[in-house]
């Protein structure tokens, strides 16, 4: 299917998607990353065969799929690199990137019709190629974001790939892809950063340091606030406008909450909390 493989960010996802496919498929990969010790390590831990930390040494490679898997705010420039010789007419383009919407159709500006948006949904809080995991998709659900543009062989072998390594693949609109992750992911990466940041205010209000008392639920809300902050400042800027309504509508949820406890709205606050439990309860 894909002899000739090359990950362009060899990180957590890019080294975990190089590990399942490694396992499933015989074939060579590549790996770019402008950070020479992440390639050490890859390529120690057997993730990648070979790799560089300049991108035109795909040149000579001659992938016939290109993973982007860098943070989202680097695909264009490296999408306009790999433009520069770096592809051949049958090379398919995809990426693990959690932000679509425009991005797909800049993308696809400079690519062309072989380029396939993705986003696996799986993952942790941690980054680095060593702490990779062959079969981290296995039984997760991948988003891919095809247009009215995209090459259908293009996105058919794309979507089996996922599929042999266990994944379930849905097709999802690249603009409605950022209305339902920005609210089911980046909301509540913001609602964990922002906690954290007001437990710091706290402290410095109360004197107290008040970090050496969380017990577990706090540490379970705000495991994901351990997450790379370069990889989410980039989500927050590509997915703004989706965002700041998700965060506006969750200011206004807290500000009822407040209300409700300040003005000691004993059934209205029964209420709230009821319907809250209710409606998380009913997730799998
Ligand atoms: P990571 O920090 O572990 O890896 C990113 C790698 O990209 C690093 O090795 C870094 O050196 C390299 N890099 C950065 N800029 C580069 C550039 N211009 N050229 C080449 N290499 C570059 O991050 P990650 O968790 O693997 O995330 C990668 C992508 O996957 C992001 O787009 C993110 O949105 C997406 N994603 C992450 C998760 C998750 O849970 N971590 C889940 C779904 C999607």
């Amino acid at each position: 299917m894909f002899e000739r493989i090359a990950i362009v960010g060899v990180g957590f996802m890019g080294g975990s998607f190089a590990l399942s496919v490694k396992s499933v498929l015989p074939c060579q990969i590549f790996g770019v990353d402008i950070n020479p010790q992440a390639l050490e390590r890859a390529k120690g831990l057997k993730v990648i065969h070979e790799g560089s930390t300049n991108i035109k040494e795909l040149r000579s490679f001659k992938p016939n799929l290109v993973v982007l898997a860098t943070p989202v705010r680097t695909f264009e420039s490296i999408a306009k690199s790999l433009k520069e010789g770096c592809l051949s007419e049958e090379t398919i383009i995809t990426d693990l990137g959690s932000v679509k919407g425009y991005l797909v159709y800049t993308m696809e500006s400079i690519l062309g019709s072989r380029f396939v948006g993705g986003h696996p949904i799986a993952g942790t809080e941690k980054s680095g190629v060593e702490n990779s995991v062959d079969g981290l998709f296995k039984g997760k659900r991948t988003i891919l974001t095809p247009t009215q543009r995209t090459e259908r062989d293009a996105l058919e072998k794309v979507k089996k790939l996922w599929e042999l390594i266990g994944s379930k693949v849905e097709f999802m609109d690249p603009f409605l892809h950022d209305v339902v992750f920005g609210a089911v992911s980046h909301l509540p990466h913001a609602v964990a950063f922002a906690l954290i940041d007001t437990l710091l205010l706290l402290t410095k209000r109360t004197g107290i340091d008040l970090f050496q008392y969380p017990g577990a639920g706090f540490k379970d809300f705000t495991r994901i606030a351990a997450s790379d902050p370069i990889m989410w400042r980039d989500i927050f800027l590509e997915n703004r406008e989706n965002i700041l309504e998700a965060i506006d509508c969750y200011s206004s949820s807290l500000r009822r909450l407040r209300e409700l406890i300040s003005e000691k709205k004993v059934e209205e606050l029964t209420q709230y909390l009821k319907e809250a439990r209710e409606n998380r309860l009913r997730i799998e």
